[in-house]
């Protein structure tokens, strides 16, 4: 059997897929084919991936004993309401919004509202019929982080590991001026979804966009072609729910998406496979991931500190940036700046519930910190490897050793082991679970 699963693994290695499929019988099925055939088809992770030994298989059904506890409890809407989103712990990743089959969750105001009449706000009858799908989706209610784990690097992150695991830190830039001159940072990111649409990998990408009220009223957007790729480019500092975009990718029949997004989406992505929630799951061709400590309330930071304490029209900023100070680069040259202290007390509460600086289930992980120019490039599973590698050998990223600038993988690691030290519950809890009316 051992051989099969070789074969198999090595024959998906060589047509270049994350996903596998499950080398053979499970525990004693080998005499109910129907059985077996079901167990061949649930797709696997491959831990080692394309360029590596086949690795340990696991299948979704070790996923699903590991979280029969949870599924007896049978959770959805109300407890995903109760729990998550009266506290304010609710990210607005949108994956529960995304997910549900009778399509009730409506997104207003970065959190999800339940829309069915008969069911009132805080209750679901669906839900107590049986669906759990919402809640299954959830990160924040239930993070899987362990199984994740499991499934991505054959192993779970250690204490210590505060910016996950990973194989490789390295400086990257895109070699191109218009990839450069539309990214925040080195336009990593931007060239590998350029590069990955260019070679087929990808059909479409999930990203944050300008919106047609402007640049700086950016919206979840499905990335199609190079111009929608670049347009996207640059950094919101504001929440965008990425996740959202799905939808429409799969109203378009695209079935390779590149999920772009902070950690709080990212493990989204993760969550849609662990939870078997294949309809878009199986979309998920690389998932790129966005350091991120917090993200600013858009009244209090855009409208409130921005245009009207500082009386800057949002119209007229071509570029912020964030380096230990809040940067605002203006259409006529001028540089303003706001220290970062001035800025926190417009983030918002929900990131402060959120422990992952470094965006640690991406298949590669990005950031600015402290560098002009060039992205701190995180390379952590084998897929996000061969990407990179792969971009770097045709000439459309360059690189530099990640020791040309210690400071920079030090201040990652400074920030990933502060943000460890946030709860990821309010202590009062229970006590605003309580105000929810029944
Ligand atoms: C909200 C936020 C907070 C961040 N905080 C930090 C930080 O504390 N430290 C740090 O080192 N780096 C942080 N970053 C990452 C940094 O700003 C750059 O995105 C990163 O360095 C990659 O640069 P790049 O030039 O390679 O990316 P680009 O080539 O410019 O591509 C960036 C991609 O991010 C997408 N995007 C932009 N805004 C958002 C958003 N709000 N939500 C989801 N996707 C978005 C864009 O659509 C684009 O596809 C943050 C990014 C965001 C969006
Ligand atoms: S964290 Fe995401 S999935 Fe959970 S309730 Fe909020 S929007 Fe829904
Ligand atoms: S701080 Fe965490 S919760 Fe907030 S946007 Fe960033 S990744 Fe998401």
């Amino acid at each position: 059997m051992c051989s099969i699963r070789k074969l198999l693994s090595d024959l998906g290695n060589l047509l270049g897929t994350t996903y596998l499929w499950h080398g053979g019988p499970a525990r004693g099925q080998a005499a109910n084919f129907s059985a077996w055939w079901a167990d061949f088809r649930t797709p696997c992770y491959n831990v080692e991936g394309r360029h590596g030994r086949p690795g340990r298989l696991r299948s979704l059904q070790d996923f699903e004993e590991e979280r029969t506890l949870s599924a007896a409890a049978k959770r959805h809407w109300r407890h995903l309401y109760e729990e998550i989103v009266a506290t304010n712990v609710c990210s607005g990743c949108a994956g529960c919004v995304v997910v549900c089959p009778r399509d009730i969750l409506d997104y207003v105001d970065g959190k999800p509202v339940q829309t069915h009449e008969e069911s009132g706000p805080y209750d679901c009858i669906f839900g107590q019929k049986g669906c759990t799908v919402c809640a299954d989706a959830c990160p924040r209610l239930d993070p899987e982080s362990a199984a994740i784990e499991q499934m991505l690097f054959g192993r779970e992150r250690l204490p210590e590991e505060y910016a996950g695991i990973w194989r490789r830190i390295v400086l990257a830039r895109s070699t191109q001026d218009r990839v450069r001159s539309a990214a925040q940072d080195g336009g990593v990111v931007t060239q590998l979804l350029l590069w990955g649409l260019r070679k087929g990998l990808i059909d479409g990408a999930l990203v944050a966009g300008p919106s047609g009220r402007g640049k700086w009223y950016p919206e979840p957007l499905l990335a199609r072609t190079e111009e929608d790729i670049l347009r996207a480019g640059g950094s919101w500092y504001t929440y965008v729910a990425n996740p959202l975009a799905i939808k429409q990718a799969v109203k378009e029949g695209l079935e390779r998406l590149a999920f772009v997004g902070t950690g709080c989406q990212t493990i989204l992505s993760r969550k849609l496979f662990v939870r078997n929630l294949k309809r878009y799951s199986k979309r998920i061709a690389i998932t790129i991931g966005l350091l991120c400590s917090e993200t600013f309330d858009f009244d209090a930071f855009m409208e409130g500190k921005i245009r009207q304490e500082l009386g800057i029209g949002l119209e007229r900023i071509k570029k912020i940036n964030i380096k230990g100070r809040v940067i605002l680069y203006l259409d006529n040259g001028d540089v303003r700046e706001i220290p970062l202290k001035e800025a926190r007390p417009t983030a918002r509460e929900q990131c402060h519930y959120c422990q992952d600086f470094a965006a640690e289930h991406a298949d590669i992980s990005l950031g600015g910190i402290g560098l002009d120019g060039w992205t701190l490039t995180v390379i952590r599973t084998p897929l996000g490897q061969q990407w990179f590698d792969e971009a770097v050998a045709e000439g459309v990223l360059e690189t530099r050793p990640a020791e040309d600038d210690p400071k920079s993988v030090e201040l990652l690691m400074k920030l990933a082991k502060k943000q460890r030290a946030r709860p990821t519950r309010p202590e009062q809890e229970r006590e605003g679970a309580a105000l929810i009316p029944h």
